[in-house]
């Protein structure tokens, strides 16, 4: 089979992984419990030649070309395959069967992606000069998240030249691809604070240290360390998520919880920001006289985008969606992505297809109602197989 017909050959598959897409979608698994997905994914790549093995336990990868693998150039191509602990609220025929799991974040259509572009290279085998290495990655979401880290560490880039990934994103305009060299998603940390005071009647203050009115301090000035410490470039996000004290009217707590998130694209803004918010803290537990203690955890690191193999996305996505499509508006955005620990191993480049529809209020990734749009499964598979060719060619040529 020849190049010349690849748009054939993805609108004729194209019914076949809208169906799958919607298979999987129906049947969501939690991050290191892909089982039923990995089976699927399995069972669709050995029909077309790859012997997949396993990795992070509910994880494959697959080469194109095995035998070559290590004396050719090798491009990696990854999708995450899991899916969020939330309920499915919709009412699509193929709406999550399990309680408590459903794909809000896309990646249904991320796994089916790559299954395609898995039957195209298989049925141009012979015309591909050097390695094609699928990765399907368990575990992108949440707190028992990391698979990217899992992969790595048990060899997944061993001899990869170049990875590339993809996300949907519904902050985006349809058909439309944001890429940019460098930083592209955040470095994140969460954190959770533990506000002490001394809890008592409501209509006692004098006798009690109220951890309510220390916390309000506290959310307020921590609004202070973008807008007053970064200045007009800014950089991070300080947020608070959930600020949790109190029972009833006439009680004055002992304690107050917040949580929340920081998001930041360079260490030394990072340090900049936790110092900050570290002074802050102490500085409320002076002026209130209350136990301020802090628990940060480092999340995923900043994701960086490769400048030549941002380039080759760039080139790629110009030539299938044309110039006015592709862009870096809206770049970098503060989410934060395991597949850096892919990018922090090996050049690599990370970008986002737009999915918002004309005129509407499209629900984003991991909003109840957000559901993968499938018209992005055929532009997906042609900017993989686009990087395919171009990268292959070019490494071929260096070499
Ligand atoms: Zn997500
Ligand atoms: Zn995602």
């Amino acid at each position: 089979m020849s190049w010349n017909d690849l748009e054939t050959s993805i609108s004729a598959l194209v019914p076949e992984l809208r169906s799958i897409r919607h298979d999987i979608h129906q049947h969501p698994e939690l991050g290191f419990e892909e089982v039923r997905t990995q089976a699927l994914v399995r069972a669709w790549l050995e029909e077309r030649g790859y012997s997949p093995r396993a990795c992070a336990e509910t994880g494959l990868i697959a080469d194109l070309h095995p035998d070559r693998h290590g004396t050719g150039p090798t491009i990696a191509l990854r999708a995450d395959i899991d899916c969020l602990p939330m309920e499915e609220l919709t009412d699509l025929p193929y709406r999550s069967v399990h309680a408590g799991r459903a794909h809000k974040c896309g990646h249904d259509g991320h796994t089916t992606i790559l299954l395609g572009v898995a039957d195209l290279l298989a049925r141009r085998r012979d015309a591909i000069d050097g390695n094609v290495r699928l990765l399907f990655q368990p575990a992108e979401e949440g707190v028992r998240g990391g698979g990217a880290k899992v992969m790595v560490a048990e060899g997944a880039l061993e001899g990869v030249d170049e990875v590339y990934g993809l996300h949907s994103w519904p902050g985006y305009p349809r058909g439309e691809l944001r890429v940019c060299a460098g930083p592209i998603m955040a470095q994140v940390h969460s954190f959770t604070i533990i506000i002490t005071g001394k809890g008592g009647h409501g209509s006692q203050p004098q006798l009690c240290r109220d951890p309510i009115v220390a916390g309000a301090h506290l959310v307020t000035a921590l609004q202070t360390v973008v807008s007053r410490e970064l200045g007009y470039e800014g950089g991070a996000v300080v947020s608070v998520t959930a600020f949790l004290a109190g029972t009833t009217d006439n009680v004055i707590p002992g304690s107050a919880r917040l949580l929340g998130t920081i998001r930041t694209f360079a260490p030394a803004v990072t340090e900049r920001v936790l110092a900050r918010v570290r002074g802050i803290l102490s500085g409320v537990a002076a002026t209130f006289d209350v136990g301020v203690d802090l628990d940060l955890k480092t999340g995923y690191p900043v994701l960086i985008n490769d400048p030549g193999c941002a380039e080759a996305v760039t080139r790629v996505g110009r030539e299938v969606l044309g110039s006015a499509k592709v862009s870096d508006d809206g770049l970098p955005m503060a989410g934060g992505e395991d597949f850096a620990y892919f990018a922090q191993h090996t050049p690599s480049a990370y970008f986002f297809l737009g999915a918002q529809r004309p005129g509407e209020d499209t629900p984003v990734c991991h909003h109840p109602d957000f559901d993968f749009d499938d018209t992005l499964i055929p532009l997906g598979i042609q900017i993989f197989v686009g990087l395919v060719r171009d990268r292959l060619g070019a490494l071929g040529r260096a070499r």
